[in-house]
């Protein structure tokens, strides 16, 4: 698959504000966050979305998100995958945005 800013990110070609990493995957803040709280949460291996993705590397980065959610959002987060266009998916690599701090609405928009 093409390379994307987030294998940048990874390989420490561009800089981001790391907040958490291990041997799958890397989280940081967002660059432009919708929420207080707005972390990504990346695998390491390039997987376009949350469909390519294999069960154990999205278990991984979905625990990761959901720990990281807990420790800064006592009072609830959202964890949200965007798939494709329409759902507005604008890397094309597997992210989890935690998004927390505020009260959110539903559905989405
Ligand atoms: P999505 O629209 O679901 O594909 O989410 C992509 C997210 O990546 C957006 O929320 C962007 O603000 C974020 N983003 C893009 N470039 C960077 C970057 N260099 N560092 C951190 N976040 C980024």
């Amino acid at each position: 698959m093409a390379d994307t800013i987030f294998g940048k990110i990874i390989r420490r070609e561009i800089p981001a504000d790391i907040v958490y990493e291990d041997d799958q995957c890397l989280a940081f803040n967002d660059i432009s966050p919708q929420a207080p709280v707005h972390i990504l949460v990346i695998p390491r291996q390039p997987y376009e979305d949350a469909t390519q993705a294999n069960a154990a590397t999205l278990g991984h980065v979905m625990q990761v998100a959901a720990r990281l959610g807990a420790e800064r959002c006592p009072n609830g987060f959202r964890l949200v995958t965007n798939i494709g266009p329409e759902a507005g998916q604008s890397v094309q690599h597997l992210h989890i945005h935690v998004l927390g701090g505020r009260a959110m609405q539903w559905p989405p928009g």
